[in-house]
């Protein structure tokens, strides 16, 4: 072992992928990229060699970058992650900015299974005029989402809830909810990132609809008449939860794409109950 290595050595003999080596090397040098610029050809200091050399042998055994760095880039804010939550995934962009769209001035918001409060906290971020709530039932996730709305001055009201049942008969303008929506059996599950992520936020160890069912049961009653709903979900459900917000009196039902070019968000407004057929 080399221990004059530059840092570019580092990068470079590390086995990594050069942006998670990189990642992993500015985290333990708390340093930017312009200073690797500047400074890659140094010799490393000895305790940057070590902890980038423990880091980057956790990586080769699959940690995803999130963990070992502690956060996550999110609608361009930086947000705190452990494994206690899902990793943000800018697929959700998608999903805040849909919501952002249809938000009255002083809009009542709630974000169900809220992980790391990306959503929330980006929503209150964005547009402080809107009320925004949200509520997860790990604890340990709230833990997570609360600090990451005092680190990014967002004020959002917290509660421990297994979706609803904690809003009593909170009404709100817009519901928005990441479930977890992939199947029990589905391989993804044992690949990658997910292997490390909290299999609660993933999966709903059933189809992959359980938890899109219930949210979209309970929606019309915390919803104002008028008010949407919007839930992410995967590349193959937006049929699927079309039918469900038909079936529950929704309409102007739609599905968005994410960058990728899958379905990903459906959509739909709650009409009001005079409007509605049955
Ligand atoms: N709302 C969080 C996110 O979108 C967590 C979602 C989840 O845990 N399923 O990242």
């Amino acid at each position: 072992m080399n221990t004059h290595a530059s840092y570019q050595q580092l990068l470079r003999q590390s086995g990594l992928a050069r942006i998670d080596a990189q990642v992993l090397l500015l985290h333990v040098c708390q340093q930017s990229r312009a200073w690797l610029i500047a400074h890659g050809d140094d010799p490393a200091l000895s305790e940057h060699a070590s902890a980038f050399a423990a880091l980057a042998q956790r990586r080769r055994h699959g940690e995803p970058v999130a963990y070992l760095v502690g956060e996550r880039e999110f609608f361009g804010r930086s947000f705190r992650v452990t494994p206690d939550v899902l990793i943000p995934r800018p697929d959700t962009e998608l999903l805040v900015e849909l919501a952002l769209a249809r938000a009255a001035k002083g809009a009542r918001i709630v974000d169900l299974g809220t992980g790391s409060g990306c959503i929330p906290v980006t929503l209150h971020c964005e547009r402080p005029d809107l009320a925004v709530s949200a509520v997860d039932v790990s604890p340990a996730a709230l833990a997570v989402a609360r600090e990451n709305a005092s680190r990014l001055g967002a004020k959002v009201a917290f509660a421990q809830s297994d979706w609803y049942t904690a809003l009593a008969r909170q009404v709100f303008d817009i519901i928005v909810s990441n479930p977890p929506y992939i199947e029990q059996h589905d391989p993804h599950l044992a690949q990658g990132d997910l292997r490390f992520e909290p299999r609660g936020a993933l999966t709903d160890e059933g189809d992959g609809l359980i938890h899109l069912r219930r949210i979209v049961a309970g929606a019309p009653v915390h919803l104002q008449p008028g008010g949407w709903l919007l839930l992410e979900h995967g590349f193959d459900q937006g049929e699927a939860c079309r039918q469900l917000l038909a079936e529950a009196g929704f309409t102007q039902i739609a599905t968005c794409r994410d960058l990728g070019d899958n379905d990903r968000v459906t959509l739909g407004q709650l009409v009001h109950p005079e409007d509605c057929p049955r």
